[in-house]
């Protein structure tokens, strides 16, 4: 794009937001305080996760809100309306949750749970490791994209039936070994946006353990 333009886009944006001052992308309403296109009162309406089920090859599982109607609106902006903007509110909400949750990171490498090249091509980030990245930025801590990978593209895991869904999950990911850069003593805490079942985060817990980590935490925004 020219800088022209880009400086006509903004322009037009701005004389857009005078017109009509910014709505709330969940409510709807028009507010003058938003944070990532979100009000503060939609901010605080997120509610507690339910009981989610700890996959045994996690040593410690944490999960911040529940998906519901609120979370969902924000959370389908966030991954598939293009909005990556949305990661640094998502992260310091995360950020707060974990610490009133009384979780503590020890020795931690965040690692998000990978996306497949052809579908971050396709999106042009992936979600989970935006808000892996803003939370470790936020509590300063290390923050590793590098150590998992996924090889294999799957389908929705909710789209599948039971028998399908552990056959396809199945070597779809590839985890580095601990190096001196990367200790074995170190805690990976793997991070995802919205977990389910359970079973994709356990499953590269699993990978991770068999390429000689030891202690696998997971930090999961909602469920
Ligand atoms: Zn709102």
């Amino acid at each position: 794009m020219s800088g022209g333009s880009f400086i006509l886009r903004r322009l037009g944006r701005e004389v857009a937001n005078l017109l009509w001052p910014a709505q709330c992308l969940v409510c709807g309403k028009a507010r003058d305080e938003l944070d990532g296109g979100v009000c503060i009162t939609c901010w605080g309406r997120l509610l507690a996760a339910p009981a989610v089920e700890r996959p045994k090859t996690i040593d410690r599982l944490a999960v911040g809100y529940s998906y519901d109607d609120t979370l969902r609106a924000i959370i389908h902006r966030f991954k598939f309306e293009q909005a990556p903007g949305l990661a640094r509110p998502l992260a310091e909400h995360f950020r707060d949750r974990l610490e009133q949750m009384g979780f503590i990171f020890l020795e931690p490498i965040f690692v998000p749970v990978p996306a497949h090249p052809a579908r971050r091509r396709e999106r042009g980030y992936n979600p989970s490791a935006l808000l892996a990245k803003e939370l470790a930025a936020l509590l300063d801590l290390p923050y590793r994209p590098d150590i998992a990978a996924r090889v294999k593209h799957t389908a929705h895991q909710s789209s599948l039936p039971d028998g399908e869904r552990k056959r396809t999950l199945k070597d779809v990911f590839r985890v580095a070994a601990p190096d001196e850069k990367t200790p074995e003593s170190a805690r990976l805490v793997l991070v995802d946006d919205v977990v389910h079942t359970g079973r994709t985060i356990g499953q590269l817990a699993k990978t991770a353990r068999k390429a000689g980590w030891k202690q696998i935490d997971a930090i999961c925004l909602c469920a």
